[in-house]
């Protein structure tokens, strides 16, 4: 390429233009920003040995022609800086304020995202990904001309550069463009990329195309003055213009249909702008009056708006010459915004009022999804910032180690990562390793992390978790394994309750079991197997007499379910070392026994036992709240042994004036009941009383009472507690 002279823009001219739009525009600032770039990319040169700044000026002009606010023309100028000159965000606040700074920081850190990776199906989450990490749309459109300038110039990189960041823009790049209704923008960038992608494919079309173009500007010429003149006719003015549709689009209608250049009809597209709505379907009627339409072409993009808010009539009809041709009918209003896209909304408006208009912006299906309006909008800058706060403020993106997308609701977890990988995944997920860094399984997703998912076969999903996920699909597995897990006690509790039953009647449980009178019983009383008849008395649906009187129902059964010599044997020794764990309980004699942490019940205190479902028997203290709140249908008597002889675990809580002697006195009193301090932990609250927490062990709620009492009556002694 000869001169680059041509090609970068002078920055006096980007000055006048944003003036043309911004009249009151920081100037000042715009100039500051360009003499930065300048002396920071000083003696850096392009790929191509055009001076670097040259980059961030063509960048700006485009910023500058899609009428953008002086901020985002500020970042175009700067967008470089911090990546290429070591230019801190600091740095970059102090001297042009946070919003510039945030705008280049985001463009900066876009650029480090690695789109390289794709599926299709990925793609739209590459998209989104895109603009969610942006938190700003115009971060977006500062990156989208950014990759623009970079497409122009791509001819100075390596092949291998060249095809990667082609095949990068044509995936994301180019949709996104088009997603936001920036029209022209994403032709340039398809047919840009289609250049390096298919270099064969683009130059055969374009040298066609130019053999043809002659025919084509006289065609095109010719139609353009008929359809005026038949609008004009039927009093409608009009303003008619026609083109070659772009390379790519060409190329992918030849695809599409497997058909050569030659048979693409409508190569060439006709657009008639007018004033009225009423007019664009006048003006239909007049075209299809004289050109004959081809059947299925017809759309109506008026009534039906594309989600990124396009609306057009389309129509395909055959003119002059028997020729094939597209013709797009809008309003002036409607062809702006088919241009510019959503770029036509975020422009810059003189006075604050009305700068976008609400109804117009519903219209984006798809960024729709995005904003959220917390409030009524009435300028630019507030407008901004309510996109910048809800822009996917619902969706989250991260990465696995190879490189796949991943979509999770705001506020997903390390969890639901895991269950998104796949069910076992989830279940045995004991951390992650997200970005290199180890996190616990409550750490939230951020965009473009990347997580490894650390499993281990010990681990298992417990409720607590589905108190941080947030995907149905996490939530969903946990209680599936939760209710599978908890069927599973329930069989083993009903079971044991059952088997008490049993014993305490003197008859075979083990033969109850094995003869298959069990499974008799099960149908009898309407379950659909022993584990279900089973399950349903651990739930407490069903008492355990109940399934032992079925069982005993006829006279053969009461035989058969005698227990013989060794079962009576080994009961009697079983029911001596229960009896050993220094708890009687009245009519339950055959259970695991847990003492609750809530209350720690001593021996001596008064206590009740409740059936807990997997758990066997928990005794409480008689007066303990927790137990209270308790089903009262699981509560059973219980009772200390007479013959225990053991010694419980107990905390009191001491608090006593800060006064030196006042520990040695209390010490002195557990010494005295013959009770050896385990562990005593002291501090001083700040009014200056000192709270003293004693741990030791006590035989029963009698001594315990008496050392109460004893330490109570200390000087100094404002309270005592058990903890
Ligand atoms: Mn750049």
């Amino acid at each position: 390429m000869a001169g680059f002279a041509p090609r970068a823009p002078r920055f006096i001219d980007i000055v006048e233009a944003v003036r043309t739009y911004q009249p009151t525009a920081d100037f000042e600032l715009l100039h500051r920003a360009y003499a930065f770039a300048t002396e920071k990319h000083d003696g850096q040169k392009r790929k191509s040995g055009e001076p670097y700044i040259h980059h961030p000026l063509c960048v700006a002009k485009i910023i500058a022609e899609m009428r953008l606010d002086a901020a985002s023309v500020c970042a175009a100028l700067l967008h470089d800086v911090m990546e290429d000159c070591n230019v801190s965000e600091e740095e970059m606040k102090e001297r042009f304020g946070a919003e510039i700074a945030f705008l280049v920081d985001g463009v900066t850190k876009l650029g480090r995202v690695n789109f390289t990776w794709r599926e299709d199906q990925q793609a739209e989450s590459f998209r989104k990904m895109l603009v969610a990490m942006a938190r700003d749309i115009r971060v977006v459109l500062v990156k989208l001309a950014d990759r623009l300038d970079n497409m122009r110039t791509l001819e100075h990189m390596k092949l291998e550069s060249q095809i990667r960041i082609a095949q990068e823009t044509m995936d994301i790049y180019a949709p996104l463009a088009g997603r936001l209704g920036i029209n022209w923008i994403k032709s340039e960038l398809e047919d840009l990329a289609f250049k390096y992608l298919f270099p064969e494919q683009y130059q055969e079309l374009l040298q066609k195309t130019k053999r043809l173009q002659k025919d084509h500007e006289r065609y095109i010429a010719d139609v353009v003055k008929r359809l005026q003149a038949m609008l004009a006719e039927g009093g409608i003015r009009a303003h008619v213009s026609g083109r070659l549709k772009h390379l790519y689009s060409i190329y992918r209608k030849m695809r599409q249909n497997n058909v050569d250049f030659e048979q693409v009809h409508d190569v060439i597209a006709f657009r008639a702008i007018v004033d009225t709505v009423t007019q664009c379907y006048a003006a239909l009627g007049i075209i299809h009056s004289q050109w004959i339409p081809i059947p299925g072409r017809f759309k109506d993009f008026i009534a039906l708006p594309k989600p990124n808010m396009y609306q057009s009539l389309h129509t395909t009809v055959i003119g002059p010459n028997q020729r094939r041709i597209e013709i797009q009918i809008r309003t002036h209003e409607m062809h702006k915004i088919a241009e510019e896209g959503i770029a036509a909304h975020w422009k810059y408006k003189e006075g604050g009022s009305g700068g976008v208009d609400e109804k117009d912006l519903a219209r984006f299906a798809w960024l729709r999804q995005l904003i959220e309006f917390q409030q009524e909008v009435s300028d630019p800058a507030e407008f901004i910032e309510a996109v910048k706060v809800d822009l996917f403020s619902d969706e989250v993106y991260a990465f696995t180690p190879k490189g796949q997308i991943k979509v999770f609701p705001r506020g997903a977890t390390v969890i639901d990562f895991a269950y998104a990988i796949h069910t076992e995944v989830g279940h045995h997920c004991a951390g992650a390793r997200v970005n290199g860094a180890i996190q616990p399984l409550r750490y939230q997703l951020q965009n473009g992390d990347t997580v490894e998912i650390i499993t281990n076969p010990n681990q298992h999903p417990s409720q607590d978790w589905l108190d941080f996920v947030a995907t149905g699909r996490a939530r969903s597995k946990i209680r599936a394994y939760l209710r599978a897990e908890e069927r599973k006690r329930s069989i083993k509790v009903g079971r044991e309750l059952v088997e008490r039953v049993f014993h305490k009647r003197n008859m075979s449980f083990a033969r109850f079991l094995k003869s298959g009178a069990c499974e008799k019983v099960a149908k009898a009383l309407r379950y659909a197997s022993a584990d279900e008849m089973f399950a349903g008395v651990g739930f407490g649906k069903i008492e355990a007499q109940e399934v032992f009187d079925a069982a005993m129902a006829d006279e053969k059964a009461q035989k058969e379910l005698q227990p013989s010599f060794i079962e009576k044997a080994a009961r009697a020794v079983a029911s001596m070392s229960r009896t050993a764990s220094g708890i009687s309980i009245d009519d339950v004699d055959n259970v695991v026994i847990r003492f609750a942490s809530c209350c720690n019940p001593l021996p001596g205190d008064p206590i009740t036992g409740w059936v807990t479902r997997g758990r066997g028997v928990t005794i409480h203290r008689r007066d303990c709240p927790r137990a209270m709140e308790l089903d009262p249908e699981r509560r059973v008597e219980v009772t200390w042994s007479e013959r225990l002889k053991t010694t419980r675990p107990v905390a009191l809580r001491v608090i006593t004036t800060d006064r030196p002697g006042i520990l040695s006195n209390v010490s002195a009193a557990f010494s005295e009941a013959g009770v050896n301090i385990q562990e005593a932990n002291c501090r001083v609250a700040p009014d200056g009383t000192a709270i003293n927490l004693f741990h030791f062990q006590v035989d029963g709620a009698a001594k315990l009472q008496m050392l109460m009492r004893k330490i109570q009556s200390l000087d100094g002694v404002y309270s005592v507690e058990r903890a």
